[in-house]
C-alpha cells in the first residue's frame, strides 16, 4: 500500500481542480492584458477565481488579493517591502516575529538585520506558539511589522491570530500572517480577525505548486517587489498565468467548503493514529495540544530511535513522512521547532512528522499503525543507545508540552 503522510509539505492535486485547469493551457490560451477576443476570453475565469479566493477567507471587496508564484514570493514581498516603505523611507528599524517561522520569513529576516534593520524572534512557550500579551510586550514606537504565522507548518500548532491581529491594530503597527498552513485547513475569516497582510499557497490545499497569493487589507500600500507592465492593478507584473489561477481558485473553494466536516472527519483519522501509537508504544510523545492544531498534524517523537531511521524504515514501507520541515531535511540537525519547545537534543532528533490529507483513508491508517510500531520495535532492538538510557516514563519530557 502506498501512503502519503506529508500533505504539510506538499499535497495531490484534487482531479477536479486539473480538470477546471486543463482547459486554459490550449484551448484559452490568450494573454489576459491583450484585447483581443483570445486575451479577453479568459477574463471570466479569472474574475471568478479571484472570487473564490475573497469568498474562501471572507475578505472585503475593497481588500486586494494579488497572485504570486508561491508563498515565499508572497512572504519576501511583505518584509521587503515594508522596509524599504516603513525602514528606508520611513521612521521606523524593527520587525517582531517568531523563532518557528517557516525559512521563507526566516532568512527573509536574517538578509534584513544585514541590511540593518532590528528582528525580534520571539520565542515559543512548551506548547509551540507566541502568546498575544508576548507579543505586546516587544512592540516598540519603532515597531513597523509583526510578522506571525497562523499555523505551524512542523507541529501544526495554531498561534492566537486574533489576538495578535488587535493588539497590533491598536498599536498601530502592520501584521503579517503567513497562514499556508491554516488556509483550507482550518477556518480562516478575515471579517472577524484583523491582518493588514496574509500569505497562502495552492499546493499545501490541493492546488497546483508554482502559485500563491497575497491578501493586503483594504487601503494599505506595498512597494512593488517586481515591477514591470502593472499586471494586478501595478502591485505585481509578469503575464497572468491563468491556468493555475483557476486552479487556485479551484482548489480553495473545495478545501473551505464545509470546511467543519472536512477537518472533522481528518481529525477523526488523525486522533486514531495518534492514539494508536501512543498507546501501542512505550516512550513516544506527540507534540501540543490537540484542540489546538490543524485537525491533519502529529508531531512524534520516539525516545532511541533516529528520525532519519525511521523515515527510511518507512519509505521502505511505501509511507511517505517528514523528519520536520521539508527544505531543511537534508542535513541531520535537530528539529529547530521541537528544541525551541523546550524537547531535549535527543528528542529532537527522533521527531517525525506526520500530516494526513481529506483523501488519507482509514485503511491506510491501519497500514501506518502496523509499519510505523513495526519500524519502532526494529530501529529499538538494533539502537546501541536506547537500553541503557531508558527513560523513565514522565520524566523531562512531559514537561515540555509533549504529551503522552
Ligand atoms: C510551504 C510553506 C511555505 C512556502 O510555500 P511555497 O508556496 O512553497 O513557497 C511558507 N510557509 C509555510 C508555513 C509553509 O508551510
Amino acid at each position: 500500500m502506498n501512503v502519503y503522510l506529508d500533505n504539510n509539505a506538499t499535497t495531490m492535486v484534487d482531479p477536479a481542480v486539473v480538470e477546471a485547469m486543463m482547459p486554459f493551457f490550449s484551448e484559452i490560451y490568450g494573454n489576459p492584458s491583450s484585447l483581443h477576443r483570445y486575451g479577453t476570453a479568459s477574463h471570466p475565469a479569472i474574475t471568478k477565481a479571484i472570487n473564490q479566493m475573497y469568498k474562501a477567507i471572507n475578505a472585503s471587496d475593497k481588500d486586494d488579493v494579488v497572485f504570486t508564484s508561491c508563498a515565499t514570493e508572497a512572504n519576501n514581498w511583505v518584509l521587503k517591502s515594508v522596509w524599504i516603505d516603513k525602514i528606508l523611507h520611513g521612521e521606523k528599524n524593527h520587525i517582531v516575529t517568531t523563532e518557528i517561522e517557516h525559512p521563507s520569513v526566516l532568512s527573509t529576516c536574517k538578509f534584513l538585520e544585514d541590511q540593518g534593520v532590528k528582528v525580534t524572534y520571539l520565542p515559543v512557550n512548551d506548547q509551540g506558539i507566541v502568546e498575544a500579551h508576548t507579543v505586546r510586550s516587544f512592540i516598540t514606537e519603532k515597531t513597523a511589522l509583526v510578522s506571525i504565522m497562523w499555523a505551524n507548518n512542523e507541529t501544526g500548532m495554531i498561534f492566537p491570530i486574533q489576538e495578535i491581529g488587535e493588539i497590533c491594530k491598536e498599536k498601530g503597527v502592520l501584521f503579517h500572517t503567513d497562514a499556508v498552513q491554516a488556509v483550507g485547513k482550518i477556518p480562516v475569516d478575515l471579517s472577524v480577525v484583523h491582518v493588514d497582510f496574509l500569505s497562502m499557497s495552492a499546493h499545501k490545499f490541493h492546488g497546483p505548486k508554482g502559485i500563491g497569493a497575497l491578501y493586503i487589507r483594504e487601503s494599505q500600500k506595498l512597494t512593488p517587489l517586481l515591477h514591470g507592465g502593472e499586471h494586478m492593478g501595478g502591485r505585481r507584473s509578469g503575464t497572468l498565468n491563468v491556468p493555475y489561477i483557476v486552479g487556485m481558485g479551484k482548489a480553495i473553494e473545495i478545501a473551505t467548503e464545509n470546511i467543519e466536516e472536512k477537518m472533522a472527519a481528518i481529525a477523526a483519522k488523525r486522533d486514531r493514529l495518534e492514539d494508536a501509537l501512543l498507546s501501542g508504544l512505550t516512550d513516544v510523545f506527540t507534540v501540543g495540544d490537540r484542540a489546538n492544531r490543524t485537525p491533519n498534524t502529529i508531531l512524534i517523537s520516539i525516545r532511541g530511535v533516529e528520525g532519519e531511521g525511521m523515515l527510511w524504515d518507512l519509505n521502505n514501507a511505501l509511507i511517505g513522512a517528514s523528519t520536520g520541515s521539508a527544505c531543511a531535511s537534508e542535513d541531520l540537525e535537530a528539529n529547530s521547532v521541537m528544541l525551541a519547545i523546550g524537547a531535549d537534543n535527543e528528542l529532537a532528533h527522533t521527531g517525525i512528522r506526520l500530516s494526513l490529507s481529506r483523501f488519507t483513508t482509514d485503511a491506510e491508517i491501519d497500514y501506518v499503525i502496523e509499519r510505523f510500531e513495526s519500524a519502532v520495535s526494529r530501529l529499538r532492538a538494533i539502537s546501541s543507545s536506547y537500553a541503557i538510557v531508558q527513560p523513565t516514563a514522565g520524566g523531562a519530557a512531559a514537561e515540555c508540552g509533549i504529551h503522552h
